[in-house]
């Protein structure tokens, strides 16, 4: 693994904000593209083939990817479409790492899929794992790949658990930098828009991810992703709000020792990291400036104006299908909002009332969770439309 230029990698959501940070970081490293991936995107995407140009390409939109085929006729990549298409693109995929930045369910397939080839999964999505992780974890385990976080929060923890021994772990504190509404009351929280919600005080990310940290619906996920990665339970997960994102989740032992992963808030380098992992290449992201960096200030999440953060430790606490119907209704009810037809609030009674309605506590199986994403969406749609204003 020590020379990058002649690694090769298979980026699954290749035109997303994590797939085009991913592209960002193969040019500083000298990666070459083995499979790339979209879903409906086919300009965007045939821009970033003929850069990358990967040996195959795959999108999950049948007619998107026709109209790709047609448009790179001229090049020797070969496409396939649809969610089948997808997953055939990384059956045969031999690259060193995947990455898997598709966002939601529909990351399932290919990532199982790419175990089964790839050395290592570099894993984004956090949808699937929220939903199904004791199954996805063990699926890919099976397959024989190697699994690496991503999400920044998990990497940070990756980094601070390295050399030391789990069962010397008291806890494990995840950072949330608290959004663009932190300190703000219910009331005011009313008035918000999507613009509003978009502007995320650190962090660039896409528009879905950015409206979850606002409501702290994403810290609530990654509860349960850092539970399904590290074998924790949710009772031994702190979350702690420190608005500046330079440090970017913790770990403390049982001595009270804390170690911290610390670093500018951007994305590439723990996508770089799970990619090149365990050397460290040269960075493509900047250095923080102890120079001008005044403080680090830390505090406790405002949880009663921000319910979705404790209601997803009673989603993890109950299991069953309570964490997919939580995490499929959140993508309703932000979808609903994003376009402006329901508030700000209304996020928070749709997620709730969608797992209050459909989620199912205990043990599920993979199909039965597969199940509940899908009349989560469907009861999630409708309690949005009797919102709608
Ligand atoms: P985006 O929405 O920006 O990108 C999603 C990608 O997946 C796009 O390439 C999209 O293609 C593709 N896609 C969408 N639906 C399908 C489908 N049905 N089948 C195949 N491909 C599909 O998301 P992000 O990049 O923001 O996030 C990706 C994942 O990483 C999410 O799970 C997110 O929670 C996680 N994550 C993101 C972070 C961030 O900073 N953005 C940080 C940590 C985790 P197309 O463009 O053609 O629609
Ligand atoms: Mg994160």
């Amino acid at each position: 693994m020590n020379d990058m230029t002649s690694q090769r990698i298979a980026l699954f959501g290749a035109t997303g904000s994590i797939g085009s940070q991913t592209l960002s970081v193969a040019d500083s490293l000298g990666l070459s593209l083995d499979v790339m991936t979209a879903g409906s995107r086919d300009r965007e995407f045939e821009v970033q083939c003929r850069k990358y140009r990967p040996r195959i390409a795959a999108m999950a939109d049948a007619d998107a990817a026709a109209r790709l085929r047609v448009s790179l006729a001229d090049t020797d990549i070969t496409v396939y479409g649809g969610s089948d298409g997808v997953v055939e693109a990384a059956a045969e995929t031999d690259a060193d790492a995947a990455v898997i930045a598709i966002s939601g369910m529909a990351a399932c397939r290919p990532m199982i899929e790419a175990s089964r080839r790839c050395r290592r999964i570099c894993m984004a999505n956090k949808e699937a794992i929220v939903a199904a992780g004791g199954y996805l974890l063990a699926a890919i385990r099976d397959g024989g790949a190697e699994l690496l976080p991503v999400d920044s929060e998990h990497s940070a923890i990756f980094q601070s658990l390295a050399g030391n021994r789990k069962s010397d772990v008291e806890k494990l504190l995840l950072t949330a930098s608290g959004g663009p509404f932190y300190g703000k009351k219910r009331a005011e929280l009313e008035k918000l828009t999507a613009k509003d919600a978009l502007a995320h005080p650190t962090w660039s990310m896409g528009k879905k991810i950015t409206v979850d940290s606002a409501t702290l619906m994403n810290k609530g996920f990654e509860v349960i992703e850092a539970m399904h990665l590290f074998s924790v339970p949710a009772s031994k997960i702190e979350v702690v709000i420190h608005r500046e994102s330079i440090v970017h989740s913790m770990v403390q032992f049982r001595d009270h020792a804390i170690i911290a992963e610390l670093g500018v808030p951007d994305m590439r380098t723990a996508i770089a990291y799970a990619i090149t992992y365990p050397a460290r290449e040269p960075g493509c992201a900047g250095s923080v400036d102890w120079r001008t960096l005044s403080s680090l200030t830390f505090g406790v999440p405002d949880t009663e104006t921000f319910p979705l953060l404790a209601f997803a430790y009673k989603a993890a606490e109950a299991g069953g299908t309570c964490p997919a119907v939580m995490s499929a209704a959140d993508e309703i009810a932000v979808g609903a909002f994003l376009r402006g037809e329901i508030g700000f609030t209304d996020i928070f009674d749709v997620v709730m009332d969608t797992v209050g309605i459909c989620g199912r506590g205990g043990e599920a199986s993979f199909d039965e969770i597969v199940a509940a994403d899908t009349e989560a969406r469907i009861r999630a749609g409708e309690l949005s439309r009797r919102i709608e204003r």
